[in-house]
Formats: C-alpha cells, sequence, structure tokens
C-alpha cells in the first residue's frame, strides 16, 4: 500500500519514493504526496521525474499515478502543482467552517460537495434558506475567519471521537464503514469536527473571506449552495 504522506502534513510540496508497481500508463508508489481524487476533493497536479502526472486515484494496490509517458528506473521525485493544491485547501478547509455553521444553526447536514479551483459546491438536507439566512451565514463566515483559528488533523479511534463530539456531528461520523477504526478527523478548534481525508490549511486566517455565489432549489427539501474566495 501506498502510505499517505498528505494525511499528516498536507504542506509537502515534493518527495522521494520507490515504485511498487508501473506499467506504461500509471506508477504506485510505497509513498505519496498526492492527493487521489475522492472525497469531492479532485486529485493534484504535478511531475513524477519531471513527467506529468494526468490523474490520481486510489486502488486495491495502493494509489495509481497516470503519467504521460512512461517513467525509467524505480526511484522518483514528485512535485506537485502548489497553487492548484493550496487553493484547494482553502476551499475544502472553508467548506467545513460553512458546514459547520449551516448544520449548527439550521440543523441542516451536508449531503454532498465537490471542491473546486474557481467555485465550490455544498448540498445541504433540509435546508430551504431565506435571503436573510444566505447573508447570515456569509457574515458568520466572514467572522470565523477573522478568529485565526487552527485547524488540527490527526487520527482517533472511533470510540475517543465519538466520546467528544456533540449529538449532532454523530451522524457524520456514524456515516464511516465500521471497518475505519482509526478515523481521520478535521478539527476546527471550537468550532467543528468532522471525519474527513482531504487536505486543509492549518489556519482559518489563510482562507479569507467568501461570496456566496449561488443558491439553488435540488428538490426534495436540499438546497446547493456555490461560493468562491474573495
Ligand atoms: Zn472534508
Amino acid at each position: 500500500m501506498t502510505e499517505l504522506l498528505y494525511l499528516k502534513d498536507c504542506y509537502l510540496k515534493e518527495f522521494d519514493a520507490s515504485v511498487i508497481e508501473k506499467n506504461d500508463s500509471h506508477v504506485i508508489l510505497d509513498r505519496t504526496i498526492f492527493y487521489p481524487q475522492g472525497g469531492g476533493q479532485p486529485c493534484d497536479k504535478g511531475t513524477l521525474n519531471s513527467i506529468e502526472v494526468t490523474y490520481v486515484k486510489k486502488s486495491d494496490l495502493g494509489v495509481m499515478h497516470f503519467i504521460k509517458y512512461p517513467i525509467n528506473g524505480n526511484k522518483v521525485h514528485g512535485i506537485i502543482d502548489w497553487s492548484y493544491r493550496y487553493k484547494l485547501m482553502r476551499m475544502h478547509t472553508a467548506q467545513h467552517v460553512i458546514s459547520a455553521i449551516v448544520l449548527d444553526s439550521y440543523d441542516a447536514e451536508t449531503v454532498g460537495n465537490q471542491i473546486g479551483f474557481d467555485f465550490s459546491r455544498i448540498d445541504f438536507f433540509p435546508f430551504k434558506p431565506s435571503q436573510e439566512n444566505l447573508d447570515f451565514i456569509r457574515d458568520e463566515f466572514n467572522k470565523t475567519i477573522d478568529k485565526s483559528l487552527n485547524v488540527k488533523k490527526y487520527f482517533s479511534t472511533r470510540q475517543e471521537v465519538i466520546a467528544t463530539i456533540s449529538e449532532k456531528r454523530r451522524n457524520l461520523f456514524s456515516r464511516v464503514p465500521e471497518t475505519v477504526q482509526e478515523i481521520r478527523v478535521v478539527e476546527i478548534e471550537n468550532l467543528d469536527k468532522c471525519p474527513c481525508g482531504g487536505t486543509h490549511v492549518d489556519n482559518l486566517g489563510e482562507i479569507g473571506h467568501i461570496n456566496i455565489i449561488g443558491v439553488e432549489n435540488k428538490g426534495l427539501g436540499k438546497t446547493r449552495f456555490t461560493f468562491e474566495l474573495l
């Protein structure tokens, strides 16, 4: 399996690794900082030995890095496109903050999300926000960001984490399959705890303010938010 270096340190920009398996189209490494597509976050872009990585996904054997040309040898030096990844980290952490505000203020859960470079989407249920609600969420978000709260990323056992979370957040954690005993927790101090395997900033001050640029009624009580970073 591939060791996922980005889970412990989201700020790694380069790494060295050994090849576990390869063919002309992809390579599986013993360790990586490339985020594989999943959980609403797109995969990283970058290079391995200066060869472009076109797509990254998880498989049973480890993380598959699809490459433009075959790689020679069994050692690689990898570099990710940091400006792309860092924007996604800021976006993904912003999504957690918005989801926490909507859950705490309106009891609506996040049932889907798609993080993007220019804008991101979140689906809430059950939620039919008024303009007043939207203004409140944006203002609350911007006020929260201005507090520069720390964002901690760590592993915890299911029992440990369940014992320390509010009733409202139990559902989020109970959706993690029972087979997963060590849960990756993303904790925003004094605001939120959420199970998530994504990449996140260390401090909310890095995100800046947001604009909610679209609100769509998806029917049956589901609402889709689209937001951008200012
Ligand atoms: Zn997440």
